[in-house]
């Protein structure tokens, strides 16, 4: 299929989960003569510093309330310490099988792989960093996107979310600040694995966004479960406690202070800028004027769309205010030639979603079948501890719309409930009074992203709520909850 006027019928850059999907479908199912550059490890932000090690973590954090459950539930078991190291060696055994796997992908489909950061020297021309250019008659970005530190003095010596899966050891103390997904879920996987968090959020409650009670029982639930989160809280002002005027710590005893020096001098931080290389306790001042000093840092602050030097404002692409490529709908640029996918277009910033632009993509320009992407009712989920599935609109957003119905019944489940702890789960419905359609799903629950990924098919395929209710139960189960709640909690 290759046309000659070209190296390549697409030039695909970047090798994360989007890219690598749209080069191997376009190469194996479309028989396109495809190309992709990928500068780092191949996987992308989802298999190498995101999704997988994350849940791996998430899974290894929640074996900490093992012990306890199974001995009420007549097990003899005996607790022993964490062993990062060891976590660490076996995760990124399986971190490098996985980047086999999507190499091995790329080159069974036949697709040429580069492994050194490229970027548009015109519509059709890829310049590689070994000063080579290759033409395509397509060129697709997918480039992702990268983390942010806030705009404040040594902000550099905390570290973001790609640093975590590389330290040396666990911090004694860490100070997260942020309450979107990334700060929220290891806030819950620090504090398993033994950490002390706190977690600071400027607004009035984490996670915003989602429904109002669902997040509410979250926040409560970290709570409980140790986590010390501040919220109307932000980080005013940090300094690496060497270099603090007063030199004083005021919220630890001297042989407290003595051991977390300690501890945080042996911990790697990866930290760039002035201060790189500089290690050491780090005193914060908070927004609300308390002074506190931690091993570590975190700033989960956002992240930004990695479109910065691609060449990309010089070709008439157009950024947005983030630096987010601008496309229509079907992920087409304002250079025709040029599309882009996944988090670099900042449109829905998940693995599946950029997949599946990748696969429109795909069919629009190979298939001959111009594709959007349905970019309506995903489900996402949420690893914090418990977690937090959800599909459609929060009862806030449900009510600015029209009429609704509440259906939502909170608990404490069977399995934890007989292991004498406190947690509750919920389910919640948001139903449309007018038709009665399921408008939106929440649930709050050890193992939620299983359960809303079933419930994410009945709220996309629109169903309403007599007919959840016409699906018999699965008993004893949490989620049965969902099929059997008859009377509203409360109208809107
Ligand atoms: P989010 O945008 O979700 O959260 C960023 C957080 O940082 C918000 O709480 C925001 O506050 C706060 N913040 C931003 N700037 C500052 C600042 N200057 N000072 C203090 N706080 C600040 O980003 P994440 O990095 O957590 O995640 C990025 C994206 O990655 C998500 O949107 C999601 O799409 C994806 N993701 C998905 C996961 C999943 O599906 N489970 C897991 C992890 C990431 P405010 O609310 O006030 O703006």
């Amino acid at each position: 299929m290759a046309n000659t006027n070209f190296d390549y019928d697409l030039f695909v850059i970047g090798g994360g989960s989007g890219g690598v999907r749209a080069a191997r479908v376009a190469a194996g199912e479309y028989g396109a003569k495809v190309a992709l550059a990928e500068d780092d490890r191949y996987g992308g932000t989802c298999v190498i510093r995101g999704c997988v090690p994350k849940k791996l973590m998430v899974f290894a954090s929640g074996y900490a309330n093992v012990v306890d459950e199974a001995k009420c539930y007549g097990w003899d078991l005996t607790e022993g310490p964490f062993d990062w190291h060891g976590f660490k060696t076996r995760l990124n055994t399986e971190l490098d099988r996985l980047e086999g796997v999507y190499r091995n992908l790329l080159a069974g489909s036949g697709v040429d792989t580069y492994d050194q950061r490229a970027k548009l020297k015109d519509a059709h021309t890829v310049e590689l960093a070994d000063g080579t250019t290759k033409t395509a008659k397509h060129i697709l970005v997918a480039t992702g996107g990268r983390p942010i530190r806030p705009d404040i003095p040594n902000a550099e010596l905390g570290i973001v979310s790609d640093d975590i899966f590389h330290l040396e050891k666990l911090p004694k103390s860490i100070l997260i600040i942020g309450g979107g997904y990334i700060a929220s879920e290891f806030a819950c996987i620090l504090n398993g694995l033994g950490v002390e968090v706190t977690q600071y959020y400027r607004g009035a409650q984490i996670l915003r966004g989602f429904d109002e009670e669902a997040r509410g029982l979250v926040a409560e639930s970290m709570r409980e479960n140790g986590v010390d989160l501040h919220v109307g809280t932000n980080i005013l002002e940090m300094s690496l406690l060497a270099d603090h005027k007063d030199g004083a710590m005021p919220t630890q005893s001297d042989a407290a202070m003595g051991a977390s020096v300690q501890q945080a001098q042996d911990i790697h931080t990866q930290s760039s800028g002035a201060n790189a290389g500089r290690k050491g306790p780090i005193w914060v001042k908070s927004t609300t004027g308390g002074e506190k000093v931690f091993d570590m840092v975190l700033f989960a602050t956002g992240r930004d769309p990695a479109s910065t030097d691609m060449g990309l404002e010089e070709l008439g692409v157009k950024l947005g205010r983030k630096g987010q490529i601008e496309v229509d709908e079907y992920s087409q640029t304002a250079v025709p030639s040029v599309y882009a996918i996944g988090d670099v277009t900042d449109r829905v910033n998940l693995t599946p979603v950029a997949i599946r632009e990748g696969m429109a993509f795909v069919q629009t320009v190979f298939g001959a079948n111009p594709t959007p992407v349905d970019h309506d009712l995903i489900a996402s989920a949420i690893f914090t501890q418990p977690e937090m599935g959800t599909v459609g609109l929060s009862e806030e957003d449900a009510r600015e719309q029209e009429e609704i119905e509440v259906y939502s019944t909170s608990f404490r489940p069977m399995q934890s409930a007989f292991a004498e702890k406190s947690d509750r789960v919920l389910m919640k419905l948001v139903v449309s009074k007018k038709d009665r359609t399921v408008l939106g799903c929440h649930i709050v629950a050890p193992n939620a992203g299983e359960m809303i990924q079933l419930a994410g098919i009945a709220v996309k395929a629109r169903l309403t709520k007599e007919q959840f209710d016409a699906t018999c139960a699965v008993h004893p189960t949490m989620s049965e909850e969902l099929v059997t709640m008859r009377n509203p909690t409360r109208t809107a």
